[in-house]
């Protein structure tokens, strides 16, 4: 079965189906990368534009040029030791059948989405999941790079 496609994106409140996700004409940080999912592919810039709760809470981290330049956002995704602390935090608190502790363990990109959600819109409840601008996961992907890109899953994929 292909997987669904999303289109609705929270934190800048619009469908984005009119949207291809491969093409980075939205982006002016220039630091967007090709998605997997429509309401994926957007950009901290568009962010800035937007008035929703969420986009309020990224504002707080929005550096002058793009958000993967703001200190705090590259402290987290640079430090491994802070970040298995956090896996291992989340594991210890959670119950053992939690399906996103199961992808954490595996998946320093998984468990590295959830701690920056946390580190800018607080805690928001394990069954949500809230998209992060196309240049920040690539970001991401960058720093901890899977050897098969097919394993990739999108944030919203791995529901
Ligand atoms: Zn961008
Ligand atoms: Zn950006």
């Amino acid at each position: 079965m292909p997987p669904s496609v999303v289109t609705k994106n929270i934190v800048l409140g619009r469908d984005l189906s009119d949207r291809c996700p491969i093409d980075t004409t939205y982006c002016s940080c220039a630091n967007c990368r090709p998605m997997k999912q429509p309401a994926e592919a957007f950009c901290c810039k568009e962010i800035g534009r937007s008035t929703t709760s969420w986009a309020i809470n990224f504002n707080k981290f929005m550096a002058s040029g793009c958000i993967c330049q703001d200190n705090r956002i590259k402290s987290v995704v640079g430090n491994k030791i802070e970040l298995d602390i956090f896996i291992d935090t989340v594991k210890g608190l959670s119950n053992p059948e939690n399906e996103d502790v199961e992808l954490m363990g595996r998946n320093y990109r998984f468990a590295l989405y959830k701690k920056l959600t946390i580190m800018i819109h607080g805690y928001i409840g394990a069954k949500q999941r809230m998209p992060l601008p196309s240049c920040l996961v690539a970001f991401v992907r960058a720093t901890y790079p899977e050897e098969d890109e097919e394993d990739y899953c999108g944030f919203l994929d791995a529901s």
